[in-house]
């Protein structure tokens, strides 16, 4: 084939997409013969036409002087000269540039952000007081986060990532962990100091932040559709007693990175360390320059004021963290709600297991901050066959048996209240505590007090939260399975398991149906202490998001660029 053959060929094949030759800018000659490379942008370019106006409607910046004499066109194979006009590239460079660095621009707010902060400091004597987030009124609460969450949109992520890691450095300072979490426990008196600690760190460390908002993209002939995680805007947040600073952390991470502001209405009673904790995050926010107020609450939480957030038309959503009462509530609202309810975890011991590792597992994870965590073991199920030997195994590293009914009564009646529930002044407080509450003197390596009884005792079938563990027998390892299910009530909560034989762990799991399952481990494993994966402290069961995260306080939206932006 010579030159003018393979010329007439190529002709012939671009014929048949309805192009001319192809110009290439290496050989302009040839460009005064073909139609695409005129001396004005080709009338045939609808798609150039949309994206020029579309960013010039976004203010793109002037074109470069010096820019090529062509480029490619719209069509297959075709060149064409570089139009006079704005050079998008410019633009769109510059505006990733600015919101990388985090300049001012007039109209956003794109805050600057230092490369070192300073530690912020709230006294005891301010931690009550208005300011930094904390109102005197539930409709000022709302109404200053709305306007922050306005502000909040306009930032980059980049500004939401320091803002977070802002949130994560305050509370990963040692002294503030230690502050919180003696506060907590003199102030509810409920769980211990250590304990806390951990728990706030795991909350701060752990918790996941924008990293967790992945984006959605489908390209194609058709031209470019994004999926993202979008805030709903302002969203309205119950804590609970038993974590409350740990799921004010959590949760001002997670609705931060999500793009919200968050309207926190914490337990009474733990009214003073949950305004400190919300001062130390506006603090920090505010050295950042982030927009004030974007996580706030009211200086004195009550249900009132939870009722008047749920009502209020400005929260866009609801996540409450805490018993049924509250979880039924937020979910009859009409509103989108996450629920993050009861629990009452059930372990189940077979034959198979380690039963020496399977007895500390369970007075560690028991006992943790006092049995406060709703994923904490609530009962043993034992398989006959192995449940002496695990309660002796349990003795040796901190149960204290109780095998006398007379003890038992008591404790019933100090711990169990007029309606069945527990006693409020007894939730997490120590085995050492309750024990000696009924006349026993126990030594401080004591952890957990260790009853065998029948499936219908209340303390079977409550949710304590405090370190009395009873222990049922079952005949065999599916009599113990369907046993568990039973006691985890359909909270779909957090359920363990200690066995080697895999069919029965795979059973057990695909039946109890909880968010969390720890296999051959303590209960608190299951939010990320020495187990894989991230924290969270508001364990969505009721309405379904499972183990939440920022995405959980992000809806998905859809941006569709039509006949344009695929690069393929
Ligand atoms: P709680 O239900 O008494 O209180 C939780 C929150 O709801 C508090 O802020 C309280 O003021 C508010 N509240 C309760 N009743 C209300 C009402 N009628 N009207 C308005 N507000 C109301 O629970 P608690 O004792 O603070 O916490 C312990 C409970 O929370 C346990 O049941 C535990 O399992 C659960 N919890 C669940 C998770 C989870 O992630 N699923 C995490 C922590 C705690």
């Amino acid at each position: 084939m010579n030159d003018q053959q393979i010329s007439d060929a190529v002709a012939q094949v671009l014929g048949g997409y309805g192009e001319a030759p192809a110009v290439s800018p290496e050989q302009p000659s040839v460009q005064t013969s073909a139609p695409a490379a005129s001396s004005t942008t080709p009338a045939c370019d609808p798609v150039s036409d949309l994206v020029a106006s579309i960013l010039a409607d976004a203010g793109s910046a002037p074109a470069r002087k010096d820019g090529p004499a062509f480029v490619p066109g719209s069509k297959r194979c075709c060149w064409q000269p570089a139009p006079s006009g704005p050079d998008p590239l410019d633009a769109i460079l510059s505006k990733a540039l600015e919101s990388g660095i985090g300049a001012k621009k007039n109209g956003t707010v794109a805050p600057a952000m230092p490369a070192a902060t300073a530690s912020v400091t709230v006294s005891d004597e301010e931690a009550t007081t208005l300011g930094d987030g904390v109102f005197a009124t539930m409709d000022e609460a709302i109404a200053a986060a709305e306007q922050a969450q306005r502000r909040y949109l306009f930032c980059s992520m980049a500004a939401r990532k320091a803002f977070v890691d802002g949130i994560r450095e305050v509370f990963l300072d040692p002294a503030t962990l230690e502050r919180i979490s003696v506060q907590t426990v003199e102030q509810t008196g409920m769980g211990n100091v250590a304990h806390k600690i951990i728990k706030n760190r795991l909350a701060a460390e752990k918790s996941p932040g924008v990293e967790d908002l992945t984006t959605d993209a489908a390209s194609g002939d058709g031209g470019l559709t994004l999926v993202e995680y979008s805030p709903y805007g302002v969203i309205g947040a119950i804590t609970p007693t038993t974590n409350p600073t740990e799921t004010i952390i959590c949760n001002s991470i997670g609705m931060l990175a999500a793009g919200n502001a968050a309207v926190f209405s914490p337990h009474p009673r733990a009214k003073n360390v949950s305004l400190l904790a919300v001062k130390l995050i506006n603090r920090k926010l505010a050295s950042l320059g982030a927009p004030a107020n974007l996580v706030v609450t009211v200086q004195a939480p009550s249900i009132e004021n939870t009722n008047a957030m749920m009502a209020h038309p400005r929260i866009r959503m609801l996540v409450a963290t805490g018993g049924p009462g509250i979880v039924r509530t937020v979910m009859s609202t009409g509103k989108k709600a996450i629920g993050a309810g009861a629990g009452n975890p059930p372990v189940v011991v077979d034959e198979t297991a380690d039963i020496e590792k399977a007895a500390q597992d369970i007075v560690n994870g028991c006992s943790f901050d006092n049995n406060l965590p709703c994923i904490a073991e609530k009962e043993i199920i034992a398989v006959d066959q192995i449940a002496d030997y695990l309660m002796a195994c349990m003795q040796k590293c901190g149960a204290y048996l109780v095998t006398d009914r007379a003890v038992v009564d008591k404790l019933q009646a100090l711990v169990i209240n007029d309606k069945g529930g527990p006693q409020t002044s007894c939730v997490g407080k120590s085995a050492v505590h309750l024990l000696d509450k009924v006349g026993i003197t126990a030594g401080d390596d004591i952890k957990v007090i260790l009853i065998e009884l029948p499936k219908a005792h209340p303390f079977v079938q409550e949710e304590l939260m405090m370190p009395i563990l009873p222990l049922v027998r079952a005949p065999s390892v599916d009599d113990a399975i369907d046993l568990a299910v039973e006691l985890e009530h359909g909270n779909r909560h957090t359920a363990m398991m200690h066995s080697t034989n895999v069919r029965k762990l795979t059973k057990m799991a695909k039946l109890i149906q909880t968010t969390i399952f720890v296999k051959n481990g303590p209960s608190y494993a299951g939010i990320g202490v020495g187990g894989e994966g991230h924290a969270t402290f508001t364990i969505a069961g009721p309405t379904g998001e499972g183990l939440t995260s920022a995405r959980s306080f992000a809806r998905k939206r859809r941006c569709v660029m039509v006949e344009a932006l695929n690069v393929r």
